[in-house]
């Protein structure tokens, strides 16, 4: 947030002083916290002048506009980041990787590539990994040719698309065919944009804006800012990785931590213009995903480069401090029966999927309680006095594993086998196992517990 609540107060009607209470808050100065910190919207006070409105709503939005690409289920946000470093806060909008198409490319390769948006997808920790969006280029010097790549791609993907064409009147052809997606178009520059201007008013559509210059980007911006026309992305025409990473800095710097406006926008990175290895190009792109591009265009990429470039973005973009956790429940690991065993264990994301895998890898179908802990692992959560027998026992009981299974025999992790006395009393009916310290000593544990429990 731009303004701190103690700004936001004196902005408020009679200075913040009228405390009639009709927003809910019992004074102006309670409501002027909440606003700054994103908890409560301007329309809530009635007596707001149009003109302070308009001042707040200015100053209280993020410092990094919230741009989307495409529309539905696949549509691509970016922006809205409101920290320079990871460990300050968390980094809000992964980076969208982008592949390129050009029209000069052969009909097979083209159809390659479409397949591969869509069947290259990687299930981590619970998150589906994949690359975000089609980059379509007009290389070939006939626009019809262009035109008809970009409804090809449209006809046979849904993943949203940015157009790329040094002819404006071939990207507005383009754009036409496609306009109800929602495209990314590029490039506005100082040469197009008073062509582009009445073309957005029409079609309102988010804009890569590109300058030779971080300097060269401004009066463009400023000028769509005056048309209300802002959903921009940044190019500042970076050649190489060293001006690329010292650019992507600056404007996250300014936008971020001098509020200024004019560059208060996601920016975008073309390894594929810098380098024509693809390993290197993949090196390149985790640079930038790093270093605060909001998207990075390859032009090509196979599992072997996509998937670690994935896992990367996907550690940059998870909130350092909330560990990766799935939903607390009971998980069905196989074909469970009534007389399969139960486990239990934690819901720090890496422990559910090592301990489910290797349950799944035993053969022995089972039901598997996942007790939330805040994404803990099993003996951090008990220290954290989240894992402790009475919580689980109060779990287990509110888990509806007691209509599952007929079996009153639980499984606990070795590594706190302490909980068994206190899950005893809590768990009368229930007999508790103390099972493995370690979840890959599972595969040989199970069938053998299992086998017993149907004796
Ligand atoms: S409604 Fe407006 S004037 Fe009244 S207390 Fe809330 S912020 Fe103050």
């Amino acid at each position: 947030m731009a303004l701190k609540g103690t700004d936001v107060v004196k902005k408020l009607p009679e200075l913040g002083k009228k405390n009639c209470k009709e927003c809910g808050f019992p004074t102006c100065f309670a409501f002027a916290m909440k606003l700054a910190s994103g908890g409560a919207s301007l329309d809530k006070c009635p007596h707001l002048s149009a003109e302070a409105k308009a001042e707040l709503e200015d100053a209280l939005a993020p410092a990094i506009k919230l741009v989307t690409i495409g529309t539905g289920e696949n549509a691509l946000q970016i922006g809205n980041e409101e920290v320079v470093y990871r460990h300050e806060k968390t980094f809000l909008h992964p980076t969208g990787v982008a592949l390129l198409i050009s029209d000069s490319e052969p009909e097979v390769a083209v159809a390659a590539k479409i397949r591969k948006i869509s069947e290259l997808k990687f299930e981590r920790v619970g998150v589906l990994l994949k690359a975000n969006l089609l980059a379509l280029r007009h290389d070939s010097g006939d626009r019809s040719k262009f035109v008809a790549l970009v409804r090809e791609v449209c006809a046979r993907s849904d993943a949203p698309v940015m157009l790329m064409s040094e002819d404006t009147d071939a990207l507005f052809a383009a754009w036409e065919v496609c306009a109800e997606r929602r495209p990314l178009v590029y490039p506005l520059t100082k040469d197009n944009v008073d062509r582009f201007v009445p073309k957005l008013r029409e079609r309102p559509t988010p804009v890569g804006v590109r300058a030779g210059g971080i300097e060269g980007l401004v009066p463009l911006t400023a000028k769509l800012r005056e048309e209300k026309l802002d959903d921009v992305v940044l190019d500042p025409g970076s050649g190489s990785l060293m001006d690329g990473i010292r650019d992507q800095t600056f404007i996250r710097r300014a936008a971020i931590k001098q509020n200024f406006r004019y560059l208060g926008y996601p920016t975008i990175a073309f390894p594929c213009l810098m380098t024509k290895d693809l390993l290197e190009e993949a090196l390149l792109a985790a640079a930038f995903i790093v270093k605060y591009a909001a998207i990075v265009v390859l032009s090509d990429f196979d599992r072997h480069t996509l998937l670690p470039l994935l896992t990367q973005r996907l550690n940059i973009y998870t909130d350092p401090r909330m560990p990766l956790s799935v939903k607390e429940g009971v998980y069905e690991i196989g074909e469970p029966d009534p007389d399969s065993p139960v486990l239990v264990t934690s819901n720090w994301a890496l422990t559910y999927f090592i301990v489910s895998s290797e349950v799944e890898g035993s053969k022995v179908p089972s039901f598997l309680c996942v007790k939330d802990t805040e994404g803990l692992g099993v003996l951090t959560g008990w220290a954290a006095g989240k894992f402790t027998g009475d919580a689980v026992a109060a779990f287990i009981k509110k888990s509806g594993i007691e209509q599952k299974a007929k079996t009153r025999t639980l499984l606990i992790p070795g590594m706190v086998g302490r909980i068994r006395g206190d899950l005893e009393e809590a768990l009368p009916e229930w007999k508790i196992v103390v099972g493995p310290r370690e979840a890959s000593e599972i595969p040989a544990f199970l069938p053998v517990f299992a086998a017993k429990l149907k004796q």
